[in-house]
């Protein structure tokens, strides 16, 4: 079934685990180029969208680049084929090849690039550094006579109350009595004017999403027998979701600096080394990650209280200042080698989901190719 796999088929494989929506308001990601109706063919993977991917793009016969990096970032006044950006667009489009960006959307998605990069390096239950709050929630708290609780649930469950997670229709409720007197002017649906009156009512409570406030409002309201039907809509507390930048996981046992720097060095193929703050020898257990460039988590890492935070592209001052702050070991295993683990958790995805060939680009696009010891 593969042949028949479009480019559009695979984006909604990509846009379902890496939502959009999820990335940085400066940030371009999805379809840079290419027909969404025309075959995927053989999808080739990679963090950076360089000549060289193009070249065996084109040679390999693919159909489709997924890329961490986006191509065009920035404001662009030209893709001219005689420059750097607009050479690779040229070459895409005259080769059918289409090329689509998940970017920041998969450093926060679950799984996500640092999701990649902490099982890469063996960590154990891993939430994210900075966690996304979960979605805003309301909890509804109505008072309605008993007899009358379903038609109102019902009514406020096809508003979209009541769905929590792989749930719907979720609420509970308790039977008490609820009084009132109803003053001229009113028209009760129990009870006379002027006269005390007790129902047996149940307080049904259930949530829903803070956006859906005006329709379930209406849905209550419409649904409600009485006039002026009582309720409370209480603000749930924000809660940290599994979305989020950067990692934070624990090691099967503890290791030297020493030796989860070699070792890193190993699994991750970073083209020219790690770098770490040390010392060598001291033992550490908690480890946070964060593929690509890291350094704007240093302050959250350092509140976590973890022992090592593994990053690419950590500059003096930054590194100098979190030490002096009496922060973790810091450990630099550079930008590509950090993200590369993400191309193979985007490649099962996309061969699991389509059954397409899928393939990552192994060579390292890392700009730094040479590397000197003195
Ligand atoms: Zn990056």
């Amino acid at each position: 079934m593969s042949e028949n796999v479009s480019v559009a088929d695979v984006i909604a494989v990509l846009d379902d685990a890496y939502p959009p929506r999820l990335a940085e308001s400066w940030d371009a990601v999805g379809l840079v180029c290419g027909d969404p109706q025309e075959p995927a063919r053989r999808i080739l993977v990679c963090v950076d969208v360089t000549d060289d991917v193009v070249e065996a793009a084109g040679a390999g016969g693919y159909g489709l680049i997924v890329a961490h990096h986006p191509l065009l970032l920035r404001g662009v006044e030209s893709v001219a084929a005689d420059t750097p950006k607009g050479r690779i667009v040229h070459r895409l489009i005259r080769g059918g090849i289409a090329l689509y960006t998940a970017h920041t959307n998969a450093d926060k998605a679950d799984p996500g690039v640092s999701d990649a990069l902490a099982e890469t390096l063996g960590l154990r239950d891993v939430t994210p550094i900075d966690p996304q709050p979960q979605r805003p929630v309301d909890k509804w708290v109505v008072m309605v006579p008993e007899g009358n609780a379903e038609q109102v649930s019902e009514a406020m469950f096809a508003a979209g109350a009541g769905a929590i997670g792989d749930y719907r229709d979720c609420a509970w409720s308790v039977v008490g009595t609820g009084q009132f007197e109803a003053i001229d002017g009113a028209s009760p649906a129990i009870g006379q004017i002027g006269e005390r009156t007790r129902v047996d009512e149940a307080r049904v409570e259930m949530v829903a999403e803070r956006g859906l406030r005006t329709r379930v409002l209406a849905a209550l309201r419409g649904a409600h027998p009485y006039e002026e039907p009582a309720f409370d809509v209480l603000e749930q507390a924000a809660l940290p979701s599994a979305l989020g930048l950067g990692r934070v996981g624990v090691l099967p046992e503890p290791v030297t600096v020493g030796e989860f720097a070699a070792r890193a060095a190993v699994v991750l193929r970073t083209p020219w080394g790690v770098r770490a703050t040390g010392p060598a020898d001291r033992r550490i257990e908690t480890v946070a990650v964060c593929g690509g460039a890291g350094d704007s988590l240093l302050a959250a890492v350092a509140r976590l209280g973890v022992d090592a935070y593994l990053t690419g592209d950590l500059r003096h001052h930054p590194v100098d200042e979190a030490l002096r702050a009496g922060g973790p070991v810091l450990i630099d295993a550079g930008h590509w080698a950090t993200e590369f683990p993400w191309c193979r958790q985007a490649a099962d995805l996309i061969a699991g989901a389509t059954g397409s060939p899928v393939d990552c680009h192994d060579d390292p696009t890392d700009p730094f190719t040479v590397h000197a010891t003195g």
